[in-house]
């Protein structure tokens, strides 16, 4: 994946040059050691171990590889470059809702706060993925990496054979995220510069740049509600998943 130029990332609000932070990542740089008292000449109540001086509390401390700005460990551990990192700017929408009144009356009301503060994503491929869990054991947030974040099947083969997953499909001038658990799938469609979600329950047409319901129909009788929290946690995979370039 290709990073390119200077990145603000969400958490620490810091500005980093991405690129040179993950070139510094791919060298090992050794810690100082710092100057020990020799075994012999310890009994007394000096200093055993002594401090670093200024240059060489810099030095180390400029070992840092910044994980708050960009961690990746789980993508660089696994040994089948199944997990993948993807960037997108930060989005906040403030999500409608649309809920059915007793008459049968829809309305469209706010809903949630929808927030994606960190530019970094990690997507894992299943295809690729053999469940050895080595990047569950590297995590330093004790995550579960390859079972906690997305999903994406690289035919419909592997989507069939998977419980949980999503398929981009790439059509001229439209991208179609499918995503199925069990037997229920979802999909978004961008195309025409819009969104369209659809599920068993609800059609609806969104605006990519906050999540607008621009037109809305429920598809069952018995749907009380239709949220779109997961429509737009999708346009997020969508997003990793046209940077892989990996599309059915
Ligand atoms: S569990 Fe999957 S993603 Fe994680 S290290 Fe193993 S193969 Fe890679
Ligand atoms: S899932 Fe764990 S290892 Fe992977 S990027 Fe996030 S914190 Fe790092």
């Amino acid at each position: 994946m290709k990073y390119s130029g200077v990145i603000t990332t969400g958490i620490s609000g810091r500005v980093s040059d991405i690129p040179a932070l993950l070139h510094r990542k791919s060298i090992r740089e050794y810690g100082i050691h710092p100057r020990e008292t020799a075994p012999g000449e310890a009994r007394n109540f000096n200093v055993v171990v002594s401090p670093l001086g200024a240059g060489e509390a810099k030095l180390e401390a400029s070992r840092c590889l910044q994980c708050d700005e960009i961690c990746n460990v789980c993508v660089s551990v696994c040994p089948n470059l199944a997990n993948f990192s993807y960037s997108v700017d930060p989005v906040c929408y403030s999500l409608q809702k649309a809920v059915v009144d007793e008459n049968g009356a829809v309305s469209i009301v706010n809903d949630i706060e929808f927030r994606v503060d960190q530019s970094f994503q990690v997507m894992n491929i299943r295809d690729l993925c053999n469940e050895c869990g080595n990047c569950t054991t590297f995590c330093p947030s004790s995550g579960k990496p390859f079972q906690e974040k997305p999903g994406l099947c690289l035919s419909v083969k592997s989507l069939n054979e998977e419980q949980t997953g999503f398929l981009l499909n790439r059509q001229s001038g439209r991208e179609v995220l499918i995503y199925k658990e069990k037997e229920n799938i979802r999909t978004l469609t961008l195309t025409g510069g819009n969104y369209i979600y659809e599920t068993s329950q609800v059609r609806a047409v969104l605006r990519p740049d906050d999540f607008t319901i621009m037109e809305m129909k429920l598809l069952a009788p018995c749907v009380r509600e239709a949220r779109f929290t997961f429509a737009a946690w999708m346009s997020i995979v969508m997003k990793g998943a046209i940077q892989l370039k990996l599309t059915h």
